[in-house]
């Protein structure tokens, strides 16, 4: 029959073992011990995530994380039980802090869903601000504001000139809680001292 290990012989053998190996171990641990509640950033549904760390091999080694000149990079993945879809993260650490944290997949949280009468021409660029985002808010920032310059111009029917003065022109019509919301957005960008010339280009808001 076969006999259990005693503590002091694991935590021997542990000892032994190289640092890399002490530090995956310690990460799996904790990882199992404090799942944390987390959104599905396919289906924005929240759930507890109980989370596996990829293994990297390094040097002949195996790790959970691999490290270079920027820190520890390790890549951690569970599937959300709602949608059953996989969501993948890469984490990079100095030490013990979290520096950085790269949705791999989905590759941009999901936005809820745009009510099927807005029309296509719309919709188009506010799912490409929302994947893009990730990448460059930046060019989401001017996607954003092509869409809605667009919605102003179209639906709203306003006066061609720079985004604030057209965005002068819808408040008085708006419920007060989306004034509020595109009167921000003129804040936010300083679009007044960027007027967009032609709303078939989409230009940076910096330039
Ligand atoms: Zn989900």
């Amino acid at each position: 029959m076969r006999t259990l290990p005693s503590v002091t012989n694991v935590l021997d053998e542990y000892i032994r073992l190289p640092s890399a190996q002490r530090r995956d171990i310690l990460e799996r641990v904790f990882s199992l011990w404090s799942p944390k509640r987390m959104k599905c950033p396919h289906c924005l549904e929240n759930f507890h995530e109980s989370p596996t760390l990829v293994k990297w091999a390094v040097e002949g080694q195996e790790t959970a994380a691999a490290p270079d000149a920027d820190g520890r990079w390790t890549v951690w993945y569970c599937t959300c039980p709602s949608c059953q879809r996989l969501v993948m993260k890469l984490q990079n650490y100095v030490g013990s802090d979290l520096r950085g944290e790269f949705l791999i997949r989905p590759k941009a949280p999901a936005r809820s869903p745009l009510a099927p009468e807005v029309p296509e021409a719309f919709a188009a660029d506010y799912r490409e601000a929302c994947l893009v985002l990730a990448d460059s808010a930046k060019a989401s920032a001017a996607l954003s504001r092509r869409c809605l310059q667009n919605v102003l111009r179209e639906h709203f029917k306003v006066k061609s000139g720079s985004l604030s003065d057209e965005i002068d022109q819808v408040l008085p019509n708006l419920p007060t809680d989306l004034a509020d919301a595109v009167d921000a957005i003129r804040n936010y960008g300083n679009f007044a001292a960027h007027p967009m010339k032609s709303t078939n280009s989409v230009q940076s808001i910096c330039s």
